[in-house]
């Protein structure tokens, strides 16, 4: 079993519901779930005329290597997107893989470490409440250092949800 870390997003729709969907196909197809962080709502990023985001962080283990993840990530991606609307536009459910135990893959399809994650506060918040000692393989910084890089210039553009999960 590898321990794993999913990023979890959702701008439309009703995106409480979304991710606690998320999360239940997550436990059914993809890992066994030991932690789940607060919910936070964030502003998007550069497209400001889309809604805000609700994002959280998943902790769990999983068989399934690395790209055998990813697919069932599409999987539940497609499969609630489909429940939820036809338009194209954005997304009823974002799945990404942040950390697959310590292996780094750069891949076409596939890059691991997520590339973004060291930058994006919406990600590091919610990670940090689950793994703040946990060490990026590639940099060997901990979440926390991370965070507290990032929250210098980010401080109000993220608030926890009052509603959990
Ligand atoms: P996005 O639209 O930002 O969710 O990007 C989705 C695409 O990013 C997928 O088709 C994946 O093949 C690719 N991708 C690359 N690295 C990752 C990762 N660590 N987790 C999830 N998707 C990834």
């Amino acid at each position: 079993m590898v321990d794993v870390y999913i990023g979890v997003g959702s701008n439309l729709g009703d995106r409480l519901s979304n991710c606690k969907k998320a999360i239940k196909e997550l436990s059914r197809n993809a890992l066994k779930i030991l932690k789940v962080s607060t919910v936070y709502e964030s502003k998007p990023w550069g497209v400001t005329e889309q809604p805000a985001f609700l994002n959280l962080v998943v902790y769990g283990q999983t068989k399934l290597t690395p790209y055998e993840l990813l697919g069932r990530l599409k999987g539940i991606e497609s499969t609630l997107g489909r429940e939820e609307t036809y338009r194209w536009g954005p997304r009823v459910i974002d799945l990404d893989i942040l950390f697959y135990g310590d292996q780094i893959i750069n891949g076409k399809e596939l890059i691991v470490p997520h590339p973004y994650l060291t930058e994006r506060i919406f990600v590091l918040k919610p990670l940090s409440e689950i793994a703040p000692e946990l060490r990026h393989p590639l940099t060997g910084k901990t979440v926390l250092e991370y965070l507290n890089d990032v929250e210098k210039e980010n401080q109000d553009e993220l608030k926890p949800l009052k509603e959990g999960l």
